[in-house]
């Protein structure tokens, strides 16, 4: 039978037994945020269009070309959310968390959305794990927030991957720049989308991959030559915090990300093993975000990790970050009166928190054989009708397939002590 619905375009499905690795790798990124202190807030899929277009900003390619929009039947507008910091920052407005004690430390993972051109490590339904920390304009938070990020693909075992870092500058200096590199551009030969570009965004221009624009950047004016005294001290004092925190980097001038809002601290962490679709994850400083939104003045900084990326990325290095993934114990039932035992059993083990399972329908000694293996139990219980009647049952190690009889009034207990010994 050919299945005539399929996932959509750029969409997949995470199916067992990979999917174990896909909650690791998210389970792990996250590990380091809930050690740090920080809050795990949930937020809509959908929200109202207008915290995009403000919060990501209209002139970028995810705003302008990649959002699920839509009018839901009461008229309103919709959007799936591209990222999860935008959402992050309207609650964090609408439930007035800047009142209390700053900064406020605050966590997500989900889907996000993106109508791009897919392609390996780049999807239109993808997971990002989210961290946020609003209301304090402190260097050693944006260290802190930087080496989060890098704790958790540390944790994973990876090692293939930089962190590119650089300072964007503010509203203090970035103005002067902004002017001094449009002058720049204006003198490079340039096709007419590009030039349009430089007129919108001349910062997004730097990160122009194609070598033809590449050869004709290596005088551009750097934003960090000309940082002012006060964004110059922030930068200098994130590095330091960060070297005390054995963070290593590489200084990227030329970096600049995809969303609007960023200001001085901003960051990036590629891996080498991916190709074209590099980044694992990013982030930095936005402190006018919180304004664009309508909110109070205050400032923020954070960054978003791919799930599927990294995910790619673990394998890309042959880690196996599943460490388990099975079930501890597994009951074979042969017979009427041994399924009754044993769905009594399972059910036992599993309320003293021991992970057990075992064969439904009518399978056959085989069959249940192969499904306790399959389990990836490393013990099996068999139930077999004249091992009941003389009161024991086996308890069978699958690893070493060894043997042993046990007394049925002992059997929780011996199940309950071998697999979790
Ligand atoms: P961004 O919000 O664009 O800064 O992206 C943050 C991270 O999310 C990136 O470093 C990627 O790991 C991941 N990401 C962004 N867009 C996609 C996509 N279309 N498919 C898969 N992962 C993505």
């Amino acid at each position: 039978m050919s299945a005539d619905l399929q996932a959509p375009k750029g969409t997949f499905d995470t199916l067992p037994p990979a999917s174990a690795q896909f909650l690791a790798v998210r389970d792990t990124l996250t590990a380091p945020l809930r050690r740090a202190g920080y809050g795990y807030v949930e937020t809509p899929v959908f929200e109202d269009t207008a915290v995009f277009a403000r919060g990501v900003g209209e002139s970028t390619d995810v705003v302008s070309k990649e959002m699920y929009t839509f009018d839901d039947r009461g008229g309103r507008s919709l959007t799936l959310r591209p990222e999860l910091t935008a959402g992050l920052m309207r609650a964090f407005i609408e439930h007035r968390l800047y009142g209390g004690a700053l900064p406020v430390k605050l966590w997500s993972v989900g889907s996000a959305f993106r109508y791009e051109r897919p392609q390996a490590g780049r999807y239109r339904h993808f997971t990002q794990v989210d961290c946020e920390a609003f209301g304090i304009d402190d260097p050693a938070l944006d260290a802190e927030v930087v080496a989060l990020a890098v704790q958790g693909f540390r944790d994973l075992g990876l090692t293939d991957f930089e962190l590119l870092l650089t300072s964007l500058g503010d509203a203090t200096c970035r103005p002067q720049y902004r002017e001094l590199l449009v002058d720049f551009l204006a003198k490079l030969d340039l096709d007419e989308d590009t030039r349009r570009r430089a007129e919108i965004n001349p910062l997004r221009v730097l990160d122009d991959k194609r070598p033809e624009v590449q050869a004709q950047l290596d005088d551009a004016p750097l934003m960090v030559d000309h940082l002012s005294d006060s964004t110059q001290a922030h930068y200098d004092a994130v590095r330091e915090h960060l070297s005390d925190l054995g963070v290593t980097w590489t200084e990227a001038p030329k970096l600049v990300r995809g969303l609007d809002y960023y200001t001085k601290t901003t960051f990036e962490v590629v891996h080498s093993g991916l190709g074209a679709q590099s980044a694992i994850g990013g982030g930095g400083r936005y402190d006018g975000l919180s304004a664009a939104l309508g909110g109070p003045d205050v400032s923020g900084i954070g960054y978003a990790v791919g799930v599927d990326r990294t995910l790619l990325a673990v394998q890309a290095e042959g880690l196996d970050v599943a460490a388990y993934a099975g079930v501890q114990a597994f009951v074979v039932p042969l017979g009427a009166e041994a399924k009754k035992l044993a769905v009594r059993l399972v059910g036992q083990l599993r309320q003293a928190g021991i992970s057990a399972d075992t064969v439904y329908g009518d399978r056959g000694l085989k069959g249940a054989m192969k499904a306790a293996d399959r389990s990836g139990a490393t013990h099996a219980v068999v139930l077999g009708d004249r091992d009941l009647a003389e009161g024991v049952a086996q308890l069978k190690d699958l690893r070493t397939q060894e043997q042993t009889a046990v007394p049925l009034g002992e059997l929780f207990d011996q199940v309950r002590a071998t697999v979790t010994r």
